[in-house]
Order: C-alpha cells, then sequence, then structure tokens
C-alpha cells in the first residue's frame, strides 16, 4: 500500500500517518521523498500483511492526497496515479523532467583533448550545457579501443567548465569508476557535473546497479537492455530507486534484432509512452545507437534525425546522441556520428517536434 501526500507536506502530517501505520502488526512503514524541481512528494510505503489494512484508515487524515494498494512490481520507479506530472529532478542547475527536451550532444568516446575542445566549443554556440563524454567503453572485441578511462578526466572536466557544460553523460562499467569520477571532479573543485550511464551491456548488472543506487551524489541514465523485454529492464532499473537513488532517467536506445536492418537496432520509440504510462520517470532516446549509420532520407534529412522526431513527438524529454569533429577519425561508434555543422539543426529541429509535441498534447510548457 502506498500513501501518497500533497506536495510539500508538513513534517506533522507526515509523522501522524507513520504512527498509525506503525499500529499494524505484520506491516513494516517506509518513508519516500521525491524531490522534483519545485515540489517535494512524500510517499509512506506499508510492506507486508496490508490486506486487512483498509485505505480508509487513512483517507481522512491531515495532508494524505491519495491511498493505492500496489501489486505493480516497480514500487518505486512505477506510476501510481495515472494523470499525475512526473516530478524529475534537479541536478546541477539542469532540471530533469518532462517540461523541456534535455539534448546531450558529444563525443561516443573521449579520444583527444583537441575533439573535445571542439565538440564543447560547439556545444557552447549553440547554447548547449550538457554533453555526452565516454571514458569507459565496453567494446564488443578487446582489441578494440577501450576509452581513456580515468586518464582523461582531469582535462575533461576542466574543458567542460571552460565551455559551461554543466552536466556530462558519461558511462561506467564498474564500482570503481565512481570513486576516479568522484577524486577528479574533486581535485578540479567540480567545474561540472556527471550523471552515471549504465549501458545496454550492463542493465542485469545488478551489484553495478545496486552500488550506483547507493550513492545520491550521481543521477543515473539508465539504458534498457538491448535483448530483454522492457519488463525485465524495468524491473531491473528499480534496483537503483530500491537502494535509494530516485534520481533516474530511463533510456530507449533499440533492441537487437536482425529484423531492424539496415539499422544497427530495432529503434524501439513506440515504448516512449509506454515507459511515461508505466514509470515516473523523465525518457530519454539514444537515436545513435538504435540507428547506427548516417545515411539520408530523400528530404535531406539523416535517419537518425527522424528517429529523434519519433521519440520527441512521443514525449521523450531527453536526447542521448553521438557527434564527432571528424567522424571518420573516431575511435568508436564514426559510422553513426553526425558532424559539428548539424548540431544547430537538431536544436532546431528538436524544438520544431517538441512545439508539435505540445500542441498535440495541449500541454503548457
Ligand atoms: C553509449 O551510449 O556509448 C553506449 C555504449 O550505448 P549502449 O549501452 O546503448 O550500447
Ligand atoms: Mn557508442
Amino acid at each position: 500500500m502506498i500513501i501518497t501526500l500533497e506536495p510539500n507536506a508538513a513534517s506533522g502530517d507526515v509523522a501522524i500517518v507513520i504512527q498509525r501505520a506503525e499500529r499494524f502488526p505484520g506491516v513494516s512503514v517506509q518513508k519516500h521523498e521525491f524531490r522534483g524541481a519545485s515540489t517535494v512528494i512524500t510517499e509512506i510505503h506499508l510492506i507486508g500483511s496490508t490486506a486487512q489494512v483498509p485505505t480508509h484508515a487513512f483517507e481522512s487524515l491531515p495532508g494524505v492526497r491519495k491511498v493505492v494498494r500496489v501489486s505493480m512490481k516497480y514500487r518505486l520507479i512505477g506510476r501510481h496515479h495515472p494523470g499525475e506530472e512526473t516530478a524529475g529532478f534537479s541536478y546541477h542547475g539542469v532540471n530533469f523532467d518532462e517540461q523541456r527536451v534535455l539534448l546531450f550532444a558529444g563525443l561516443c568516446a573521449v579520444d583527444t583533448p583537441e575533439h573535445t575542445r571542439e565538440m564543447m566549443a560547439a556545444l557552447k554556440a549553440a547554447g548547449l550545457t550538457t554533453t555526452r563524454m565516454g571514458a569507459y567503453k565496453p567494446r564488443t572485441s578487446p582489441y578494440d579501443f577501450q576509452g581513456l578511462g580515468k586518464a582523461c578526466l582531469p582535462w575533461l572536466f576542466e574543458l567542460a567548465g571552460e565551455h559551461g557544460i554543466q552536466v556530462i553523460a558519461m558511462e561506467v562499467t564498474d564500482a570503481r569508476h565512481l570513486d576516479e569520477i568522484r577524486a577528479a571532479l574533486d581535485a578540479a573543485s567540480h567545474p561540472t557535473g556527471v550523471m552515471l550511464q549504465i549501458g545496454t551491456r550492463n542493465t542485469q548488472n545488478f551489484e553495478l546497479l545496486k552500488h550506483v543506487g547507493q550513492q545520491q551524489e550521481f543521477p543515473v541514465l539508465f539504458k534498457r537492455g538491448m535483448g530483454i523485454t522492457l519488463e525485465e529492464s524495468l524491473n531491473a532499473c528499480e534496483y537503483i530507486a530500491s537502494e535509494g537513488n530516485r534520481n533516474i532517467v530511463f533510456c530507449l536506445r533499440g533492441v537487437k534484432t536482425h529484423l531492424g536492418e539496415p539499422h544497427r537496432n530495432l529503434v524501439d520509440f513506440a515504448h516512449v509512452p509506454v515507459v511515461r504510462r508505466q514509470t515516473r520517470l523523465p525518457v530519454c532516446v539514444d537515436p545513435s545507437h538504435s540507428v547506427g549509420r548516417m545515411d539520408l532520407a530523400p528530404d535531406g534529412l539523416p535517419d537518425i534525425f527522424h528517429v529523434v522526431g519519433q521519440g520527441v513527438i512521443a514525449g521523450a524529454s531527453m536526447v542521448l546522441i553521438d557527434f564527432h569533429p571528424r567522424p571518420e577519425a573516431a575511435l568508436c561508434d564514426g559510422p553513426q556520428a553526425l558532424s559539428l555543422a548539424r548540431l544547430p539543426h537538431l536544436v532546431e529541429y528538436i524544438a520544431k517536434v517538441r512545439r508539435a509535441f505540445e500542441a498535440v498534447t495541449q500541454k503548457a510548457t
């Protein structure tokens, strides 16, 4: 059973609900707070033998908004009130919610300081303060470039600070990567923030999920598994929340099947509204790892743009996308990287599609 209090509930009201819940035998009581940009939603979760607990025992208490019995698996990330806004969260000056689309354009893999500087200068010129930068790359072959690892973090973070980048999405594949990122940010006096990315190859690495869940310093960008069901991916994502970290964005990135050819993966952005309905997490789409190539449609737009459009028109509020100043020289995923000249076009394209989304859903900005 979940008892949801009114936004920004008074601590006295919360305490009364907890006291009453604790009177029921065989029930353990947990308090959860969801901190959005402007409101804090408090939920009291009753776990155990709740069948005998009547909902009216709480419905009349002051400050209680709703009492629901939940049978659903995604207790923390799940959406229990259909019409409710996705509260989202705020990190390092950036709001992650459904009120806007955040564009995380950047290098799939950090290679040289010069390329990184060029990338960041292009982001700054386009008015962007968020990026993706891979330092730890999980590659299919052990002989492929594995990323520069912690060696690049000092100059990467310094360049980010110089270019006004507030948040970098960066994949981690091992718990010790968090320590390396934390140490490098501390040494540089936190010129930027980092969003930890869980890649599709680690969607069910439960120990890693628990580790990123046990800290609340960094938010998490969680990618769906490429070869498992959406339900399995959502259950895996719940691990992060269940360990205490609620600052999560769920990312769709295509699924592995030859039926998607000639694209690298079968684009799964039809699941954007599904994830928005089943969870209260902001949803990200990754068109680069879905499409995997730079072909142009007859209208002149890359397939990648069209797929961004599919995600944004369906309500995605974040786009993660590979760019490179010289895609032919990229050490990882060059064939899917967009050149910097396309960045302002993409910004404009996303703004137009987002306006269409707002018009068709009559959603106020
Ligand atoms: C990436 O974003 O760099 C990446 C490796 O993506 P995925 O885990 O979706 O393959
Ligand atoms: Mn990649």
